[in-house]
C-alpha cells in the first residue's frame, strides 16, 4: 500500500464508494477523504455537487437524488453499480436537524421530514445495497448519528429520535450481517462546524458550545477521518460499534 503526497494511506485504491448528502459540510469531507485514500467516490445530494479539491475531483462523481425519494434510489443505485459493478463502502451522511423547539411548538411537517430524511433513507439506501456487499462477501456501511442519537437534546425531538433510531437500525443490521464479511456501524459527532447550525437558533448553539470539554466544536475533516478509518482494511474487527466524535462531550 502506498501513500499519497500527503501521507495519506491510500488503502482503498479501486474500492466504490456512494456518499448521501456529499455536497458539503461532513458528507463532503468524507468523499474527499475517502478519493484520498483511492476509492471511486459517488455522491448523492439534492444540490449539486461541486468545488472539491482538484487532486480528487476526478474520482467523485456527483448526482442530484433526494434521499427521501425510493424511486430515486432504485434508479440511482441501479445506475452506480452498472457503471462499477458492485458497491465497497456506503456512507449515510445525509441529514437535516429540523426546526429546534419545545415540542409544543413542534409540527407534524417538521417530524415527518427529519424522520424521512435521517432514518427512513437509511433504511432504503441499506436495504438496497447491503445485499449486494453479501453477494460480494464484503463490504462497509457507516451511518452518520449523532450525540443526540445517544443521550437525546432538549428541543430536538424529532432529531433526536430519528439519530436513536439509526444507531437501533445499525447494531440490528450489524447482527444480520455479523458473518458476511459486511461491518455496520455508526458515527456519532458532537457539534461540529458546518451549514447544518444555520438550522439552529444562536441560544441553542451557545448552549451546546459551552458543554463541550474540549472547549470547541469539531470539524468536518475530523468526522472524515474517523469515517476514513472505519472503512479501511484495518478496522476488520467492529461492527454495531458507534464512534465517538464528540470532543469528549460523551463522559462529561
Ligand atoms: P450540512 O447541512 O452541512 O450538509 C448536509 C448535506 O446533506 C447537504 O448538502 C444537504 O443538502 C444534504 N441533504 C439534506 N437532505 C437531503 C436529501 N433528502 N437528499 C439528499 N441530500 C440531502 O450538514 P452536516 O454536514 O453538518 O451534517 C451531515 C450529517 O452529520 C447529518 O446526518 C447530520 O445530522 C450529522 N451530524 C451533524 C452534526 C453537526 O453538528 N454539524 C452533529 C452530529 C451529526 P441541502 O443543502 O439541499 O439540504
Amino acid at each position: 500500500m502506498g501513500k499519497s503526497n500527503d501521507g495519506v494511506p491510500r488503502d482503498l485504491e479501486d474500492r466504490t464508494s456512494l456518499v448521501t448528502g456529499g455536497a458539503r459540510g461532513i458528507g463532503a469531507a468524507i468523499a474527499v477523504a475517502l478519493a484520498r485514500r483511492g476509492a471511486r467516490v459517488t455522491v448523492w445530494d439534492r444540490d449539486d455537487a461541486s468545488g472539491y479539491p482538484a487532486e480528487v475531483a476526478d474520482a467523485i462523481e456527483a448526482r442530484r437524488v433526494d434521499v427521501r425519494d425510493g424511486s430515486q434510489i432504485l434508479e440511482e443505485g441501479a445506475r452506480a453499480l452498472a457503471r462499477t459493478g458492485t458497491l465497497d463502502i456506503l456512507v449515510n451522511n445525509a441529514g437535516i436537524q429540523g426546526r429546534t423547539a419545545p415540542i409544543g411548538q413542534q409540527d407534524d411537517e417538521t417530524w415527518e421530514r427529519v424522520i424521512s430524511v435521517n432514518l427512513t433513507a437509511v433504511f432504503k439506501t441499506c436495504r438496497y445495497f447491503a445485499p449486494v456487499m453479501q453477494r460480494a462477501g464484503g463490504g462497509r456501511i457507516v451511518n452518520i448519528a449523532s450525540y443526540a442519537g445517544l443521550h437525546g437534546t432538549q428541543n430536538a425531538t424529532a432529531y433526536s429520535a430519528s439519530k436513536g433510531g439509526v444507531i437501533s437500525l445499525s447494531r440490528a443490521l450489524a447482527k444480520e450481517l455479523m458473518t458476511s464479511g459486511v461491518t455496520v456501524n455508526c458515527v456519532a459527532p458532537g457539534l461540529i462546524e458546518t451549514d447544518l447550525l444555520d438550522q439552529m437558533d444562536r441560544d441553542y448553539i451557545e448552549t451546546i458550545v459551552a458543554k463541550m470539554p474540549m472547549g470547541r466544536m469539531g470539524t468536518a475533516d475530523e468526522v472524515a477521518a474517523t469515517v476514513g478509518w472505519i472503512v479501511s482494511p484495518a478496522c476488520s474487527f467492529t461492527s454495531g460499534g458507534v464512534f465517538d466524535v464528540t470532543g469528549g462531550r460523551l463522559i462529561a
